[in-house]
């Protein structure tokens, strides 16, 4: 049997009346950037997302770094980011001649810790991002209120996470703002390259509107020099047939991450995810720590079944930061999770079948039945 990490040739197919229409109207328009398709999309995202603002962006890394100079981070600041993680929410903080700072993460939830945030916190501090990893929300309540005890900006993350909900709140409206990736594998995902910034504070998303469109809101309007990172009228248009389907997809990434967990629950070479509340997880990816990764990754592999790593390294370990001179006890969690992380297959197009058909061989590797 095959069981693919992600197929989105079968995601197409499942929606291809809708997303061909929506691209030959697109076509047929001549209007490429800007116009009827992102402004529709920014406001039905927006009222999913339960935030008053969406702006329009070409990819994510570009929303965390606007974000980032909006809310005022310069030379001198210094900003929280975690250890584990993809490497935007690191790089951008450089980006902005600001000080990147790791917090290191939690065990069993792959989240930035709380209690890190706080041992790392100086009087540079200006602000912390917290990323929803694996589709996860992260601690907010707390982190929330150790931001506001300290007169920090609190940045969301969400690029893995779309529309989680926790006792926090909905993801992304929590902090000052919250920032989502739309690239092709993400719970939502465009036919290229997309992004979006969304918030409840119109003074934020007129300045992020701006600096993400030469600074200014018309052609040849400069009130400050500015970047170029629009959402274009094609990705827009396929993004809002596709805001029709995520629900539903994300209801079937719940179920397979429930038949995992029943499956895999009694093997002892394996760490499962925490859940906690069940709205706070949309499952982007299912994440197993194990014994004898690259082992049972071969052994997997053979019986057709794809897995992934995230992530082989944590960011303070990759050369761009050997400047910042860290040793694996400076993280000791991240500086594990490395060595014994495997992602397992979940997406939409998957059966029960297949699910049970990878805990099995799982089960087969490590002698159960
Ligand atoms: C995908 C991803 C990004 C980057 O998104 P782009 O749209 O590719 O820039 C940032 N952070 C996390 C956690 C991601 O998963």
């Amino acid at each position: 049997m095959q069981v693919l990490f992600n197929d989105l040739a079968a995601q197409y197919q499942a929606i291809r009346a809708e997303a061909d229409e929506a691209i030959q109207k697109v076509l047929q328009e001549g209007w490429f950037v800007g116009g009827a398709h992102v402004q529709n999309f920014e406001k039905s995202f927006a009222e999913r997302c339960g935030a008053l603002h969406a702006i329009g962006l070409g990819n994510a890394t570009d929303g965390l770094f606007l974000a980032l100079k909006v809310l005022g981070v310069k030379p001198g600041d210094e900003v929280i980011t975690p250890a584990w993680s993809w490497i935007s929410s690191a790089e951008v903080i450089t980006l902005c001649g600001a000080q990147v700072v790791f917090a290191d993460v939690e065990p069993d939830t792959f989240l930035i810790s709380t209690k890190s945030i706080e041992q790392k916190i100086t009087a540079k501090t200006k602000a912390v991002i917290v990323v929803h990893l694996y589709g996860k929300m992260a601690d907010l309540k707390p982190i929330k209120a150790l931001c506001d005890q300290h007169q920090l900006k609190l940045i969301e993350d969400c690029s893995q996470a779309h529309f989680a909900e926790s006792a926090a709140g909905k993801v992304g409206t929590v902090g000052d703002c919250g920032v989502f990736s739309f690239y092709p594998t993400k719970n939502l995902g465009a036919f290229g390259d997309a992004g979006c910034l969304i918030t409840n504070n119109e003074t934020l998303a007129l300045k992020v509107r701006r600096l993400a469109n030469h600074g200014g809101l018309t052609k040849d309007e400069h009130l400050f020099e500015g970047v170029n990172s629009r959402l274009d009228s094609l990705q827009a248009a396929i993004l809002q047939v596709k805001l029709n389907f995520v629900s539903s997809w994300t209801a079937i990434r719940k179920t397979l991450a429930e038949v995992y967990l029943d499956h895999l629950k009694s093997v002892p070479e394996i760490i499962l995810p925490r859940i906690d509340e069940p709205a706070a997880h949309v499952f982007h990816l299912f994440v197993i720590r194990v014994q004898k990764r690259e082992e049972l990754q071969a052994y997997l592999g053979e019986r057709g079944i794809q897995t992934l790593i995230h992530y082989p390294k944590a960011i303070p370990f990759e050369p761009a930061y050997t400047y910042l001179s860290h040793s694996e006890n400076d993280f000791p969690v991240a500086a594990q999770l490395q060595h014994d992380v495997l992602s397992l297959p979940l997406h939409p197009f998957l059966s029960q079948k297949q699910i049970e058909y990878v805990c099995e061989a799982i089960n087969s590797f490590y002698g159960g039945n």
